[in-house]
């Protein structure tokens, strides 16, 4: 049986814009990964009313599960583990060893503020450490602890895991919540169900709708595949989850899929085209010179953790004397073809990894917008080049759509892609 779940964002920060929310969407595929089906995000503000009715609506929703973020801190606007308690039917009371935990965090503040009134302090920690009864406590990451509450009683409603509102805190807290009994108690049978996901490039939407129904018409049984697509930074994930006595017609429907583009497919597992390019440097090193991008690329490189072992550097090539200057493109080459041109990319891709010594170069220069596009080079027309060994083996250049920002972030993934090729071959 699938085990539901519900995230409750509170938050009235959150809730007017203020403040993006991180919780609810980062939540929701921490629970699709563990196999529990996420029913609902929902966002209120810090009012218990409006808190009981969501909890309530979750309920009547079959959620076994409700994960909350936000309002357990100190003041009197954090008033989440209070609502919950109530909901549960679970009364709040003073739990000694959780106030000597969150005193002992505060310490080393106290004696950085000593002008603090120890007693307003001493009381904002008490609100913190009351506990519904039954529930179990997290330790806190930064000074509120996390609570796991169980349904009330003789009911079969949500249990529910309270955490904090900062990301920072939440994550870590999120791991803990996850291996204790009560968790456990309250997902059991979850990941009963399988979700497997293909990665394409290279190709619309539609052309992939296109397939979809074929594969159909080849009377490929699709019933009881849950089968989400998704266009996202450029790429197709093919989202799948189902039961595990279906296994058989999930690999008939990807060896369909990968029958009709197979060489746009490349990742089948849950792998990103980050982890992809990261496992392909290994024994090589890059360096990348970025004119529209300014160091987007170089930046999406070192995100991953352990970049550094082939990760040299980047140049932002931003103006035609910099293209010159930092990565010796010609001038003429420059006054001859522009510098959104295969000619300029080959050079800058060269250029950037002769000069720092890099085994493999990079290079994009484009037309980001939403001025100085002409007929010839119109706003989205990006050009890439990748060298190897000092020479420039792959170049071309794509049509990006969409807006300034679109067209940057989009110009990332494509030479994403352009050095997996250049290195896959
Ligand atoms: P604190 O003890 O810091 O007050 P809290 O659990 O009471 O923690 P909130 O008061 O709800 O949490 O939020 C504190 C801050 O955490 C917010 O001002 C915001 O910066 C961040 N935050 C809260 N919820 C979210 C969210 N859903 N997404 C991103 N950031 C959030
Ligand atoms: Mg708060």
């Amino acid at each position: 049986m699938k085990v539901r779940a519900g995230i409750l964002v509170t938050g009235t920060e959150v809730l007017t814009g203020i403040i993006t929310d991180r919780n609810g969407p980062w939540l929701s595929e921490q629970l699709r990964s563990m196999g529990i089906e996420p029913a609902q995000i929902t966002v209120v503000a810090d009012r218990p009313d409006d808190i009981t009715a969501a909890l309530a609506a979750m309920s009547q929703m079959g959620c076994q599960l409700v994960i909350t973020s936000g309002g357990l801190g100190p003041t009197a606007d954090d008033l989440t583990a209070a609502v919950i308690g109530s909901f549960q039917g679970r009364p709040l009371a003073l739990d000694s060893e959780v106030e000597a935990v969150i005193e002992a965090i505060l310490a080393p503040l106290a004696d950085r503020w000593p002008n603090l009134d120890h007693d307003a302090v001493m009381a904002a920690n008490r609100k913190q450490a009351m506990v519904p009864a039954g529930a179990t406590v997290l330790n806190p990451v930064g000074t509120a602890p996390g609570l796991i509450v169980p349904p009330r009683e003789e009911t079969d409603g949500p249990t529910v895991v309270v955490l904090p509102g900062p990301p920072r805190e939440l994550k870590p807290m999120w791991a803990d919540a996850i291996e204790t009994p009560a968790f456990k108690a309250a997902v059991v049978g979850a990941g009963s169900y399988r979700r497997s996901m293909m990665r394409l490039f290279g190709m619309p939407e539609s052309e992939l709708a296109l397939t979809l129904r074929n594969i159909e018409e080849q009377e490929i049984d699709l019933d009881g595949l849950e089968i989400t697509t998704c266009l996202r930074r450029g790429e197709i994930e093919i989202a799948t989850t189902y039961s595990p006595d279906l296994e058989a017609n999930y690999q008939k429907f990807a060896v369909a899929i990968e029958a009709a583009h197979g060489d746009l497919l490349f990742s089948r597992d849950e792998t990103t085209i980050d982890q992809i390019v990261a496992q392909l440097l290994q024994g090589h090193s890059i360096a990348l010179a970025e004119s529209c991008t300014a160091g987007m690329l170089t930046s999406r490189l070192a995100d991953v953790p352990g970049s550094s072992d082939y990760l040299v550097g980047g140049m932002i090539v931003y103006s035609n004397d910099a293209k010159v200057e930092l990565a010796g493109v010609s001038p003429a080459t420059l006054a001859d073809h522009g510098a959104v041109s295969a000619e300029v990319a080959s050079e800058l891709a060269v250029g950037a990894a002769v000069r720092l010594g890099a085994s493999v170069g990079v290079a994009i220069t484009g037309v980001a917008g939403p001025a100085g596009g002409t007929e010839e080079k119109p706003v989205g027309l990006v050009w890439f080049a990748v060298a190897v060994d000092g020479q420039a083996v792959f170049c071309r250049s794509v049509q990006l759509p969409g807006g300034r920002a679109d067209i940057r972030d989009r110009s990332t993934t494509v030479a994403m892609h352009m050095i997996r090729k250049a290195l896959q071959s």
